[in-house]
């Protein structure tokens, strides 16, 4: 049985050490807000009269990403479902040789499966930051917080996943979404390249690019990412990392500054530092999913 074990990780190395050398390997991370035609919750809610089409649009926008990335040369690519339930992509649609990353909690949230050996991040479906007085669904990992920010800066959810990734070394490449996401994301990240595949009007109204035209844009901006990946810095914030978190309700923050690493700040607000992202993003989830359910 020894023997077998040591046989196995040995040959493990050796095709690790193998892709390491040749393979390009891509994450990309989807959400559902961002998706062209996507505007209420008749799209991105369970119950909508349009979800189903929706889940559609989201998996066909995550087929041009994989086809752009498979274009620039990517070899492997892991998607992370990262909308909801984290089981929106209809994975039959999905072809051979992609993983897919499912349903929650995970400790590395919308970015999980990421580590050192990935060569580019695309954020496919994304939105703007509850910090963001413009943009479709403008909000910061959950509706149950006004603001979100990493050492000082308030974040969109590219932002703070860019950081992840940055932890790892990795750039993050392309960005789809509407114009206030793309605008947002590059104040903060600089020039990834941007998919604006439809123009807000207000929290709940857009003029959108059709699914195909979307598709189109989608396909050539990721190639464009992943080939200019070399040229794009990853995004590395300071460490420790100082994570603020500005509720909606009075009571998480109360809850959250029972824990002795916890500090309160104001009456809807706390203050957790962690020694680096991977800490820090463990924390997010915690307080995104222990305490989503608290409405006073
Ligand atoms: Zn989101």
């Amino acid at each position: 049985m020894k023997r077998t074990a040591l046989f196995l990780s040995v040959a493990l190395l050796s095709v690790h050490a193998s892709q390491a050398q040749t393979g390009l390997k891509v994450h990309i991370s989807a959400d559902l807000e961002g998706v062209a035609g996507t505007v209420t919750r008749e799209q991105t809610g369970q119950n909508g009269f349009e979800y189903q089409k929706a889940r559609e649009w989201m998996t066909r926008e995550v087929l041009a990403a994989i086809e752009g990335a498979r274009a620039a040369g990517a070899t492997e690519i892991l998607v992370a479902d990262s909308h909801g339930n984290g089981q929106n992509l209809l994975i039959d649609m999905i072809p051979s040789g992609i993983e897919i990353v499912r349903s929650w909690p995970r400790p590395l949230g919308m970015m999980e499966g990421l580590d050192e050996s990935f060569d580019a991040v695309i954020f496919i479906g994304y939105h703007a930051s509850s910090s963001n007085a413009a943009g479709v669904f403008a909000h910061t990992i959950t509706g149950a917080f006004t603001e979100v920010s990493i050492n000082g800066i308030a974040v969109t959810e590219a932002a703070f996943n860019a950081a992840i990734a940055g932890h790892f070394g990795v750039p993050a490449v392309m960005i789809s979404g509407d114009d206030a996401v793309i605008e947002e994301a590059r104040s903060i990240l600089g020039e990834l390249e941007g998919a604006v595949v439809k123009h807000s009007y207000s929290f709940n109204a857009a003029r959108t690019l059709t699914p195909e035209d979307a598709r189109a844009l989608i396909r050539d901006k990721a190639q464009k990412g992943v080939e200019r990946r070399a040229a794009l810095e990853p995004y590395v914030v300071e460490t420790p990392v100082r994570l603020d978190l500005t509720f909606r309700r009075h009571l998480p923050a109360e809850l959250l500054s029972y824990l002795p690493s916890v500090e309160r700040t104001g009456s809807h607000s706390v203050r957790f530092v962690g020694e680096d992202m991977i800490v820090v993003t463990k924390f997010m989830e915690f307080a995104a999913t222990a305490l989503s359910g608290i409405t006073e």
